[in-house]
């Protein structure tokens, strides 16, 4: 029988192909005994990297303007995967105040362990980091906007004061993927999302990226990467492919929806502070301006009265927003935040619950008749019509 070989060259589609593989094999026995050789970009075994996952790595470095990317199972990967490729016991690493809760909880319980030490600093702190730094510190890390408040830093000002203390830089740049704000351009070494929220999209799947425009760090990533067993499957690699392509589209709608559900709910008479750097009285707003290119549909908020019951009597009562935790994907959702936990991660003082939406790609004005609707029944007071 004639064999078949599936590297058809007369076959081409738009679509990247999927390829799976554990084992990859080699023409020869040379190549094989050489395989470590590529380890970095090329094919030595299933766990460093497929076609498909170098499609990827690809079109995450080029959103990032430039570098290489590593790919990784979850955002939570992608931050801990940075961690543990740069300190060593005896290093500290810096935090803002708002920093993304479970990055704050593995440095506290799992490196904490390993004799890494963390300190926070505010997240307004700006070149006056630089009091926050310690003789040992190694790693400087930014979000911004921050989880929760959507705080803004002052970047330029924070890399600066790393930079001239010798610290590593990484940014959680989940919050406005590279279409928004490019940490690469702005001088941080490590560029982290989690491609889980807006890049994929579609709520759908985990994975996390890290990018970095130096060839050292990026090899010392994908060498941390290995000794952990870190993989990412080709299907997934597939749909965030398919995810990038709208990303775009995806987040201009977000972000228009948001800025106006955000300004709906700061008229309403039931809600006390609206969060959403979008919006012009927002706190950050100026900064956000000056920092980022786009927005998108993630806000918080709180009502005027204590206590969990008008929040729950809220949440249960929405009918188009899903209960659920995350955020970037095409449904809308709502989750809420005790106070203690929101108060910690930032500056400022609040007894309220916090209510955090992430809007989707559902039609603006049904969804601000749906929190009409849900905000009237918990509270009492109405706010309306929408326009
Ligand atoms: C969700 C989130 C992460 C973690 O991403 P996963 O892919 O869910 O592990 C990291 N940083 C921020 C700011 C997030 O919101």
């Amino acid at each position: 029988m004639a064999s078949y070989s599936p590297a058809a060259t007369d076959f081409s589609a738009l679509p990247p192909a999927v390829h799976r593989a554990s084992t990859i094999v080699f023409n020869d026995l040379k190549s094989f005994l050489a395989r470590q050789t590529q380890f970095y970009d090329g094919y030595s075994y299933g766990q460093s990297g497929t076609p498909t996952y170098y499609e990827l790595a690809h079109a995450i470095a080029e959103l990032e303007g430039g570098g290489k990317a590593v790919l990784v199972p979850t955002g939570m990967a992608a931050i801990a995967l940075v961690n543990a490729t740069v300190l060593k016991a005896g290093d500290h690493v810096l935090l803002p105040a708002g920093a993304y809760g479970s990055s704050l909880e593995a440095l506290h319980r799992l490196f904490g362990k390993w004799g890494v030490s963390h300190s926070l600093y505010p997240n307004d702190a700006g070149a006056g980091v630089e009091s926050f730094i310690q003789a040992n510190t190694r790693l400087l890390w930014l979000e911004s906007p921050s989880s929760y408040f959507y705080e803004l830093q002052d970047v330029p000002a924070l890399t600066a004061a790393a930079r001239a203390r010798g610290l590593r830089v990484a940014m959680d740049n989940s919050w406005a993927t590279p279409l928004g704000f490019k940490p690469l351009a702005h001088r941080v070494d490590y560029s982290v999302q989690s491609l889980t929220k807006y890049a994929n999209g579609h709520s759908d799947l985990l994975m996390g990226s890290i990018t970095t425009r130096d060839e050292t760090l990026y090899q010392g990533l994908r060498d941390t990467a290995e000794h952990l067993g870190y993989c990412v499957s080709s299907d997934d690699c597939f749909l965030v492919l398919r995810g990038l392509a709208t990303l775009g589209l995806r987040l201009e709608r977000q972000a228009a929806s948001g800025l106006a559900v955000a300004e709906w709910l700061a008229q309403h008479p039931a809600v006390e502070g609206v969060y959403h750097p979008a919006l012009p009285s927002d706190h950050g707003h100026a900064l956000w301006k000056a920092q980022h290119t786009l927005g998108n549909g993630l806000l918080s908020f709180t009502l005027k009265q204590d206590g969990l019951e008008p929040v729950e009597r809220f949440a249960n009562a929405l009918k188009m927003f899903k209960i659920g935790p995350g955020w970037g994907g095409t449904h809308s959702l709502v989750a809420a935040y005790p106070p203690q936990d929101a108060a910690t991660s930032t500056p400022i003082s609040l007894d309220r619950w916090l209510i955090r939406l992430s809007i989707g790609l559902e039609s603006a004005s049904e969804l601000l008749g749906d929190l009409a609707q849900a905000l009237e029944l918990a509270t009492g007071l109405a706010h309306g019509p929408t326009r």
